[in-house]
């Protein structure tokens, strides 16, 4: 067993560390404080090869892995976690279209995500139905060659800035089978009668554009099925699968940022004439986060190869997410409180993080959904 990355897996940490510092560091508090975020950075970060590299090199992606995309979202995420997000969830839904969705549909779809020239979401999440998406009532009529969808949805990421949405549909809300009564249907948002409003006022990733979205009477062709009718909740899976784990390395990267500004502001405090990090009961803390961060990115790694090598195992990312969403939290607490008042401010990075960690332990799935899938799993 080799623990260590490929000479190749070690240049785009690198590369993607440099990017992330050169870049993010003097954008991110605005963005925070004014919920916004600029596409131009999105667009470069793609023109060097950072976005969508898990998507096949027949549709112009480097044809890496899961693994890769999860390095890069750590390293992103440990510079700013608001502008990571923004930035690597615009192929958010393409593991879905690459996994599921024919020849044509991949062609049409994913070129323009790695090349930067659009946006893609995936739309689950109701009003009524969040971790239990079997309730989804969003209804897409089937009306000759076309889809008419009637609905709408919450907390959609890129909902007001996609080019694109996955929207999860009751096609066949009649099936017997509960399994089967949902579909994937792809939705270009210019399309009449769909319409998204920003919901603003989020605790963290605020670079991170959230919508809620409606369709009314939205009419796509039935050639935008993704995947075959009434297959639907198995693409969600999917989605939830590569997205928890995918969230668990944004988590892996909060979670050393909170560690690396602890050890700098410990070393440079001075507090009864000696450096705060001279005292054991901080650099307990700082062990303890070691601990928790190379306890969860050896479960992000060992997920993502699992994924990368055809053995994808539910259970182990389920774990990966779970621990790794607990641990940011958990990280981004003692890294406040190594800060002392300082970090309850807006000056310092841990304000930020704290706010930001939060996010990961509800989003792409909450911590209780993944312990409901480890259980499923190891009761089978
Ligand atoms: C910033 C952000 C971005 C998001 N982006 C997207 C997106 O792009 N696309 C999308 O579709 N959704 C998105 N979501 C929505 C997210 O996936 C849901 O919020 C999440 O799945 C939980 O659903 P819910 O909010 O309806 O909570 P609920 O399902 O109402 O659950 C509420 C609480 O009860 C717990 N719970 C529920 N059922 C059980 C049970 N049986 N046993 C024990 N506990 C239970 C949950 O874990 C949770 O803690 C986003 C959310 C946020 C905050």
């Amino acid at each position: 067993m080799d623990f260590d990355l490929s000479k190749e897996q070690k240049d785009i940490v690198k590369a993607a560390r440099e990017f992330a510092q050169g870049e993010f560091p003097d954008r991110a508090e605005a963005f925070d404080q004014e919920e916004s975020f600029d596409e131009m950075l999105h667009k470069k970060a793609a023109e060097l090869g950072f976005v969508g590299v898990f998507i096949d090199e027949a549709y112009e992606g480097p044809g890496m892995g899961m693994l890769e995309s999860c390095l890069i979202a750590e390293e992103f995420t440990a510079v700013d976690p608001g502008i990571a997000m923004a930035i690597l969830s615009s192929c958010f839904g393409a593991e879905v279209v690459q996994a599921f969705g024919s020849e044509e549909q991949k062609k049409t779809y994913l070129p323009p995500l790695v090349l930067g020239e659009a946006v893609m979401g995936i739309a689950l999440t109701e009003a009524e139905a969040g971790s239990d998406l079997g309730t989804v009532s969003t209804f897409a009529a089937r009306q000759g060659d076309d889809y008419v969808i009637n609905g709408s949805k919450v907390l959609i990421t890129n909902g007001s800035r996609a080019n694109s949405l996955l929207c999860l549909a009751a096609a066949d809300p009649e099936n017997g089978d509960v399994n089967r009564r949902h579909s994937m249907v792809m939705v270009e948002t210019d399309r009449d009668g769909f319409q998204a409003r920003p919901i603003k006022g989020k605790l963290g990733a605020r670079a991170s554009d959230t919508a809620e979205v409606s369709f009314r009477n939205v009419s796509v062709p039935y050639s935008n099925l993704i995947g075959e009718p009434g297959r639907g909740l198995e693409a969600a899976a999917h989605h939830r699968l590569c997205n928890g784990l995918f969230a668990a390395a944004q988590a892996v990267g909060i979670a050393r940022a909170g560690l690396e500004e602890s050890m700098k502001h410990a070393k440079k405090r001075m507090v009864f004439n000696a450096p705060l990090s001279s005292f054991q009961a901080i650099q307990f803390f700082m062990a303890d986060m070691y601990i928790w961060i190379q306890a969860g990115r050896n479960l992000v790694c060992e997920a993502a190869w699992r994924l990368d090598h055809g053995k994808p195992d539910e259970k182990l990312t389920g774990a990966a997410k779970c621990f790794c969403s607990q641990m940011a939290v958990q990280c981004a607490d003692t890294a406040l409180q190594v800060h002392g008042g300082y970090g309850y401010l807006a000056d310092y990075k841990v304000q930020r993080l704290y706010r930001d960690a939060k996010v990961m332990e509800v989003y792409a799935g909450t911590a209780e959904m993944d312990k409901m899938i480890i259980a499923r799993n190891l009761l089978r």
